[in-house]
Parts: C-alpha cells; structure tokens; sequence
C-alpha cells in the first residue's frame, strides 16, 4: 500500500511538470539522453564515440519505418548533434545546437517545415527547459543560423519565427551580413559569444554564394556545412570554394580542431563509394566526422586544379557543378 502511495504521488509530481501528452514523449526522449556523465570523459573518448556513432539511417520501406523524426545525439554536457529521419527526407541534414550559458545556438533547421512531420522548434525548447532545470536558470535566447541557403538547411525556420526569445537570421545575403556586419567578406571571419563559449563565424563560399563554416571553441569542432562532408560535394564557384578550403587549412593551422563537421553523410564505409542522390536507405554509410588529414587532402588536390574538375577521396567527392544547375541555382536564389 506504501509502495503503491508513493508510486501515486511520483506519477503526480511527473504528470505535474508536463503541458501535453506527445511534449512529454518527445521531452522523454530527450530527457533519456541527456545527462551530466560526460564530464569525465577526454576529448578523445568524446571524438571517439562521435567517430563511432551509427545514425538512424532510413528505410528499405519507409511506410514501415518508426525511427524518430529527429534523432538526438548528446556529444558533451551542452552540445549536440541532431539528423533529419531519411524517411522524411532523404537529404537527412545534420542540425547542431551549442548551448551558451546565455544563448542556444541552432546551425540549420533541416528540409521539413512541418511542426507536426518535424517538430524542431519543439526539440530544441525541450533541451533548452532540461538545461534550465539543470541549472536553475531561465530558458536561454535561442539564435537560429544557417550553413548556407539551400532550403535543406532552413525549411523549418517557421517553427522558430516569431516565437518569444528566438532570433532567426534570414538564410540569405542580406540577412547573413546584416547580422554578422561583415565588411570584407569573405576574408574577415567574425565571433558570436553564447556565454561561457563563442563560435566563430569564418566566410566559405563556393558550394554556394553565402556559405559559412562555424569553429566552437567548446567541443573545437570545425562545422563546415555542405562546403565539406562525407559525400558528394557540389561546387558552383570552383576558385572561390579553392580560396575558402584554404582558408579553413590556415585556420586549423591556428587553431585546434577535434573534427570537421558537416551537414550530410553520402559516403558509404569503403574508400571513394558514396550512395547516388535520392538514397533513403543508407546501412553501411560512413562515420559524420572528417579529420583534418582530409580537409589538407583535399587542399592538396584543389591545388593542382586550376580548372574546375571532379576530385575522389577515400572520404568525399568534390563535383563541379554544370553549367544549367548553376543558372537554375542562381534564379532559384533570387527568390529566397
Ligand atoms: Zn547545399
Ligand atoms: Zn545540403
């Protein structure tokens, strides 16, 4: 009967802290994964289990696919790495979301803008209240950036306009220099503080005009967007993606990277194989994490290409981009 009273008043005291049914699922789940255990693991075990980590990964069927919309991986106590189920898009984007003690950053929204299909804004304000909790404190501003302005990196950002406490910086030129007051882009680099820890802001275009690469001086990832990641590549402007790859392997030669973060995976496990465009099924895809041995390969290559050509790595393909999905890229562009 004890047992059976305290049983009561715990599920009272649970039910008590949460607003709907499906918040409390989706906030379980996250909850689960989030805990105070990584601060006694090194860098190195933290890098490793990133190294790893096997994403959700689609489905043959996907009408019987009952993967999570959003999968949540913890890296360390305030970072974290979310991926799109395939099955809702097969582009299945990389979203990151660094917690400052005054500010969550969110890199990317992802390519569904659905709250019901995808519900990011919900995902993130339930990490925002954990953390909160944790450490008795309000819930913190949420900033919203972009990698770039293809619509697989900012379709949810409807979710988080015009929420209370959110700033969304508009996926487009006007927005990205506004906000980050950029006077000589795309050779000066800039710096956002969260509190307690800052990114930096480092211009990077080629795959596309207003292409950035962010460096968190926390996890010291390099997050690159779609300018570097394990797959295939597209770039529009050959010498200007050349002049920011060099830009990234001087950065790295200032600075200490863990590893080079991008927003998809195509390749699979074997050495130069990728999976063709359009793939929802990926079980032998390739680890997220590229080193900085394949950001100087890379770098190497480029170097000896003066002409745009396709360049194959064990890690990722770098593929020019025709000349008709270039003009199609461009008048895409001017209404975005
Ligand atoms: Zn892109
Ligand atoms: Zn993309």
């Amino acid at each position: 009967m004890k047992n059976r009273l305290l049983l009561a008043i715990l599920l009272v005291s649970l039910a008590s802290e949460v607003v709907a049914d499906e918040d409390k699922e989706l906030s379980d789940d996250i909850s689960n994964k989030v805990s105070n255990t990584f601060s006694n693991k090194t860098s190195n075990e933290l890098i490793e289990s990133l190294q790893n980590k096997q994403w959700l990964h689609g489905s043959e069927d996907c009408k019987s696919n009952d993967d999570p919309a959003i999968e949540v991986f913890q890296y360390d106590k305030s970072s974290y790495i979310l991926r799109q189920n395939k099955c809702l898009s097969y582009e299945a984007p990389f979203i990151y979301v660094l917690v400052g003690e005054d500010k969550i950053l969110v890199l990317d929204t992802g390519a569904t803008a659905s709250e019901q299909e995808f519900p990011l804004y919900k995902t993130v304000q339930t990490l925002n209240k954990k953390h909160a909790e944790q450490d008795n404190s309000r819930n913190r501003e949420v900033l919203v950036i972009h990698s770039h302005s293809h619509s697989d990196h900012y379709s949810a950002d409807s979710q988080f306009e015009n929420q209370p406490n959110v700033t969304v910086v508009a996926p487009n030129s006007k927005g990205i220099k506004e906000y980050y007051a950029f006077k000589d882009w795309p050779e000066e680099q800039t710096t956002i503080d969260l509190g307690g820890r800052s990114v930096t802001i480092i211009p990077t275009p080629g795959h596309q005009e207003e292409a950035i690469s962010i460096y968190d001086t926390q996890t010291k990832w390099l997050l690159t967007g779609d300018t570097l990641y394990p797959g295939v590549i597209y770039v529009k402007e050959w010498h200007d993606y050349k002049d920011s790859i060099t830009r990234l392997v001087e950065f790295t030669r200032k600075h200490k990277v863990s590893a080079i973060l991008g927003a998809h995976i195509e390749m699979t496990n074997r050495a130069g194989e990728y999976y063709e465009i359009g793939t929802i099924y990926q079980p032998e895809e390739s680890g997220l994490p590229l080193m900085a041995a394949d950001l100087l390969m890379l770098s190497s290559q480029l170097s000896q290409h003066d002409k745009s050509t396709q360049i194959v790595l064990d890690g990722l393909v770098v593929e020019p981009l025709g000349m008709l999905p270039k003009l199609i890229s461009s008048i895409v562009g001017w209404f975005i």
